[in-house]
């Protein structure tokens, strides 16, 4: 068995509150919204981080980013306005390494980020 927790959760393995599915990804609410609206988009394929992702992955990577502009869609947050974000390794602040697309929605987000 796994011990990653997102390939675990696409297992079914762990609860979450799953947004959408699709053969290549899924989105679930995450468990400590830092937004209004907060979810994430991972692969069911397990890909470390960014840095790991390789051409033949421009395709999952592309549903991602779609994934994440539906999910702000059904959620209803999308002609308002949203942030999508792939934190990479220590200094980008990744605290699962399964590569996932933030989605924050829900109030006037600040730039630069922290
Ligand atoms: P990172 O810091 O790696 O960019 O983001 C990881 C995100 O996963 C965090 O926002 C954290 O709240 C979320 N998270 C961690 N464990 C779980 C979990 O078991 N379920 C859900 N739904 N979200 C999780
Ligand atoms: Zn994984």
């Amino acid at each position: 068995m796994t011990d990653c927790i997102f390939c675990r959760i696409a297992a079914g393995e762990i609860p979450a509150r799953i947004i959408l599915e699709t053969d290549s990804v899924l989105a679930f609410h995450d468990l400590n919204a830092v937004a209004p609206h907060h979810a994430l988009v991972i692969p069911r394929l397990h890909i470390a981080t960014l840095d790991d992702a390789a051409p033949e992955d421009r395709e999952l990577l592309g549903d991602m980013m779609l994934a994440g502009a539906e999910v702000a869609r059904q959620l209803g947050f999308a002609k308002k306005g949203y942030r999508t974000v792939l934190n990479c390794n220590h200094d980008g602040g990744q605290s699962v390494y399964h590569i996932h697309l933030h989605v924050l929605g829900g109030r006037n987000l600040s730039w630069p980020p922290g």
